[in-house]
C-alpha cells in the first residue's frame, strides 16, 4: 500500500485514530483528521497532531473535508452510516479501518480472536500461553493497543495474537488472519447493528479472506458460530466442553484433549480442575485459547502451566473482597446479558445481583430463568432500571437503587454470610460513568470501604 503524498483522512480520534493517524503521517501521507468532538474536548490530542503535520478539524466533519481524499479511516467507534461517510462511499473512495491499514504493514502472522464475549480473557490467555512456550507473539488490538502501534516490533517470525470486535470487522478489505477463532456470538450492540443477523455477519467476515492453509477455532455448542462453517475456506477445528469432537479440544471425563487432525489420537494437555477461572464461560474460552495456542505451536506442557498460572483479567469476574462473610465480585465488564447470565451461573446460589446502566436494546427477559434460580435480589443502577425491572417484574426481589453506591450499601444490609454480591450490569457504563473500568474501580472502592 502507497501512501507517500497520498490524501488520508481519520475520523475519530480515538486510541486506535490517533494512532492511525501518526502512523500514515511517517509514511509520508497527507493526514487530515476529523472527530465530532469539540477542540476544548480534545485539548490533549491535538498538539501532537499538529506538531507531526497533521491538519485537525474537531467539533464535526465537514462534508468537504470528506470529498478530496485518497484514503478514508475510520474508527470503529463511527458508524459506518454517518451521512459524509455514506456519500464518500457513494463516491468509491475507500474507506476502511485501523485494523485493515495495520494488519497490511504487519510481520509475520495473524491469530485473531472474536466474539460476543470472552475476547480479552481469551487473547490475553494465548499471549500468556506462546510467551510461555518461547514463541514470538505480541498482543494487541480491541484490547489496548492498537494494532498500528505493533508494527515496529513485529518481525517475519512474529504471532500477533489480535482481539477484534465486530466494530472491526466492518471495516476489513483483505484482513486475513492465518488461526481466527469465534468464540461465541449473542445479541450484543443492536442498537448500532440493527439486527442480530448482521451483527452476527460481521463477526463471520473474520474468515471471509482465509485460505486452505489457515485455521478456524468454532465453538461446536453455539448455533451462530457454527454457521460461520459454512463460510470458510479454512481448516475448522471445533472446542467443546460436552462432547468430543473430530478435531480441536475438548472435555473427556476431567481433562482437556487436544485433537490434531481426523482420526488422530487425542493428546492430554490438562486436567479441568486446574483452571484457576471461575465458571463454565472460562472452560470454553481455554478451550479455545487451547486450540489456537496448539495451532500455534505451544507444546502441551507449557500450555498446562500457562493455564493453571493465568489470573482473571481485571473487571472479569474478579473477586474483589469478602465482608462479613460476603463475597465481592466485580463483573463490570458484563456489558451485555449473555456476559452477565454467564456471571450468575458461576454462582450456586445466595446471588445478590447489581444490574443496569445504559441499555442497548437488550432483552432481559432471557435472564428470568437463572434469577429465579440463583438470585436473592436485584439492585438496579443507571437509566436502564426502569425497563429492567418492568421486564424482571414478578420474577425476583426487586430493588431500585439508582446508583452503585446504594446498590452496594442496600446488597450489604441483605447478604447473609456465605452469599455473594455480584456486579454484573448487562448494559455499558456511559449513563453514569466514563467507561466499564471506571464502573468497576468505583464499585471496587465501595467495597473497599465496606470494610473499614
Ligand atoms: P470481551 O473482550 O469479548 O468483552 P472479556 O474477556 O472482556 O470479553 O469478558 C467480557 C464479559 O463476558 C465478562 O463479564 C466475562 O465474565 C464474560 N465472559 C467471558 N467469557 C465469556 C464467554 N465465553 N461467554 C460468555 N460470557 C463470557
Amino acid at each position: 500500500m502507497e501512501l507517500k503524498n497520498k490524501r488520508v483522512l481519520v475520523v475519530g480520534l480515538g486510541k486506535s485514530g490517533i494512532a492511525a493517524a501518526l502512523f500514515l503521517r511517517q509514511q509520508g501521507a497527507r493526514v487530515t483528521v476529523s472527530d465530532a468532538r469539540s477542540a476544548t474536548a480534545l485539548a490533549g490530542e491535538i498538539p501532537a497532531l499538529l506538531e507531526a503535520g497533521i491538519m485537525v478539524e474537531s467539533g464535526g466533519h465537514g462534508l468537504l473535508t470528506f470529498r478530496r481524499q485518497d484514503l478514508i479511516v475510520i474508527s470503529p467507534g463511527v458508524p459506518l452510516d454517518t451521512p459524509e461517510v455514506k456519500q464518500v462511499i457513494g463516491f468509491g473512495v475507500p474507506v476502511i479501518g485501523e485494523l485493515e491499514l495495520a494488519s497490511r504493514f504487519l510481520k509475520g502472522r495473524i491469530l485473531a480472536i472474536t466474539g460476543s464475549n470472552g475476547k480479552t480473557t481469551t487473547t490475553t490467555l494465548v499471549g500468556k500461553i506462546l510467551d510461555e512456550s518461547g514463541v514470538p507473539s505480541l498482543v494487541g488490538g480491541n484490547i489496548g493497543t492498537p494494532v498500528i502501534n505493533l508494527i515496529p516490533e513485529s518481525t517475519d517470525q512474529t504471532v500477533n495474537v489480535l482481539e477484534v470486535s465486530s466494530f472491526q470487522l466492518e471495516t476489513i478489505q483483505q484482513f486475513r488472519p492465518w488461526i481466527a477463532v469465534v468464540l461465541n456470538i449473542t445479541p450484543d450492540h443492536l442498537d448500532r447493528h440493527g439486527s442480530f443477523e448482521t451483527y452476527a455477519a460481521m463477526k463471520a467476515r473474520i474468515t471471509e479472506n482465509q485460505q486452505t492453509g489457515d485455521f478456524l477455532v468454532l465453538n461446536a455448542e453455539d448455533k451462530p458460530t457454527q454457521m460461520v462453517a459454512a463460510k470458510t475456506k479454512a481448516q475448522i477445528f471445533w472446542f467443546s466442553p460436552r462432547r468430543p469432537i473430530k478435531q480441536g479440544t475438548f472435555v473427556y471425563g476431567d481433562a482437556i484433549v487436544f485433537v490434531p487432525r481426523e482420526g488422530a489420537k487425542a493428546e492430554p494437555i490438562m486436567p479441568v480442575a486446574e483452571i484457576p477461572l471461575k465458571g463454565a464461560h472460562n472452560v470454553e474460552n481455554v478451550l479455545a485459547a487451547i486450540c489456537a495456542a496448539r495451532l500455534a505451536g505451544a507444546p502441551a506442557e507449557k500450555i498446562r502451566s500457562a493455564v493453571a498460572n493465568f489470573k482473571a483479567v481485571e473487571h472479569r469476574l474478579e473477586f474483589v473482597h469478602t465482608v462479613e462473610g460476603v463475597d465481592y465480585f466485580n463483573d463490570s465488564k458484563a456489558t451485555n446479558v449473555d456476559a452477565a447470565m454467564k456471571a450468575v451461573a458461576a454462582f450456586p446460589g445466595g446471588i445478590h445481583l447489581i444490574l443496569g446502566g445504559k441499555d442497548k436494546d437488550s432483552d432481559y427477559t432471557t435472564l428470568s430463568p437463572l434469577l429465579r434460580e440463583r438470585v436473592k435480589a436485584v439492585y438496579t443502577i443507571g437509566s436502564a432500571a426502569e425497563k429492567i425491572e418492568r421486564q424482571l417484574q414478578g420474577v425476583v426481589k426487586m430493588v431500585g437503587a439508582g446508583t452503585i453506591d446504594v446498590a452496594v450499601h442496600e446488597a450489604a444490609k441483605a447478604a447473609l454470610p456465605g452469599d455473594v454480591v455480584l456486579l454484573a450490569p448487562a448494559c455499558s457504563s456511559f449513563d453514569q460513568f466514563e467507561n466499564y473500568e471506571h464502573r468497576g474501580r468505583t464499585f471496587r472502592r465501595i467495597v473497599q470501604e465496606l470494610d473499614q
